[in-house]
């Protein structure tokens, strides 16, 4: 009996690497430094050379590098910051966390990425920054939404929550915009044990301002010279995620490994495979297939062992939560609507083995055999 396949497994991230990890971990146990001490500065300088970045900043999460960020750069409490809504509700979260009031734009329908013609009709003169979101592992057209930001003195913050090592021409996620905010969540493509996040930038005092908000606006210990939150990294994660980040470009090779073969494998199923930006490399942090009968075949997976998983099945203007008090342009964006209804996360994780693709893609060829001969397709 074949066993299920998860739709994602961080838990084999640790087995892969277990003894480095546990090394690590008992390391910082024993050195009696919890917050914010060698691991974490260690760490930070590891990541941001890895993105191509003079500075990183470790923060609590992928939501507080995204407000912290917005706040270096400026952001004030009524200040409008244009991002997409098909995103994770975070990346609006933060926004609304720095004070200010997000605008929603359209995507581009092959790479789900920002439509930069709808990000510069956003702009209005309250508009005090941007955010790309590089969604499922793969950049937006940075060499447009810069051009286009450049001209109107806006900074930009790239959302590269899922886009760790990923690259549009020659330069990493995080390196276009004046800063970058990632996020270690454990199923992200660099996922430490619990919640992380960072700040990765080339300016040193925008660095420095993130680095006094994240610690009550410290410079010098217990002198706030400014306010602040309390968003630190702590040694653990820190140390945990120096190893695993050893591994991060085998991680994302063995990715568009498998996303090769999905592609090559679906090709014939009608289902449509994730377009490619032909100067963005892509690291898969999820293999998206569009298909009319989303809710048919996501059941029908189920059933035969096969998690899947839909990011996100609403966009964040219509979650409860946001419906009816953003301003999306265009009205309604109707592109990022059809798109939530007609998107599945396939199984990816870098542990994945070749046979369990196989079975995946057998599934589907399964699952399209079936809705023929039943004359529904
Ligand atoms: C995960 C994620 C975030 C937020 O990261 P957290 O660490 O969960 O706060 C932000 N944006 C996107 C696109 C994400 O996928």
């Amino acid at each position: 009996m074949n066993t299920s396949i998860p739709q994602t497994s961080p838990g084999l991230g640790y087995l892969a690497h277990r003894d480095e990890i546990d090394q690590a971990v008992r390391e910082v146990m024993a050195g009696g430094v919890y917050v914010l001490g060698r691991a974490v500065a260690g760490f930070e300088d590891r990541f941001a050379a890895h993105a191509g970045a003079t500075f990183g900043v470790g923060v609590a999460s992928g939501t507080d590098a995204l407000c912290l960020a917005l706040k270096g750069c400026g952001v004030r409490p009524g200040d409008e910051v244009v991002t997409v809504s098909h995103t994770a509700v975070a990346t609006v979260a933060a926004i609304e966390m720095a004070g200010a009031v997000p605008v929603l734009v359209e995507i581009d329908p092959d790479t789900f990425t920002m439509d930069p013609r709808w990000m510069e009709a956003a702009i209005t003169p309250r508009t005090r920054a941007v955010i790309p979101v590089h969604i499922y592992g793969q950049m937006a057209d940075m060499a447009r939404i810069r051009s286009i930001a450049a001209r109107l003195s806006l900074p930009i913050v790239e959302d590269c929550a899922q886009a760790h090592g990923a690259r549009f021409r020659d330069r990493r996620a995080g390196t276009w915009g004046v800063a970058g905010g990632f996020s270690f969540y454990p199923t992200k493509n660099l996922g430490a044990f619990g919640d992380g996040g960072m700040v990765v930038t080339s300016d040193a005092s925008l660095a420095e301002r993130v680095r006094m908000l994240r610690e009550y606006g410290w410079r010098e210990r217990y002198v706030s010279e400014s306010p602040g939150v309390n968003s630190r990294l702590d040694e653990l994660q820190a140390a945990i995620l120096s190893v695993k980040l050893a591994h991060l470009d085998a991680d994302n090779t063995r990715r568009g490994q498998i996303a090769a073969r999905y592609d090559e494998g679906l090709s014939e199923y009608a289902v449509r495979i994730p377009a490619r930006h032909r100067e963005a490399v892509h690291v898969f942090h999820q293999y998206v297939i569009q298909c009319d009968e989303r809710d048919d075949l996501r059941a029908f997976l189920s059933a035969e062992g096969i998690g899947t998983l839909i990011h996100y099945p609403l966009a964040v203007h219509q979650q409860p939560a946001y419906r009816g008090r953003l301003r999306t342009v265009p009205e309604g964006l109707p592109v990022t609507e059809s798109v939530c209804r007609r998107i599945l996360s396939l199984p990816m994780y870098p542990q994945m083995e070749d046979g369990q693709v196989e079975r995946v893609l057998a599934a589907v060829r399964r699952w399209r055999q079936r809705a023929s001969a039943n004359g529904t397709r």
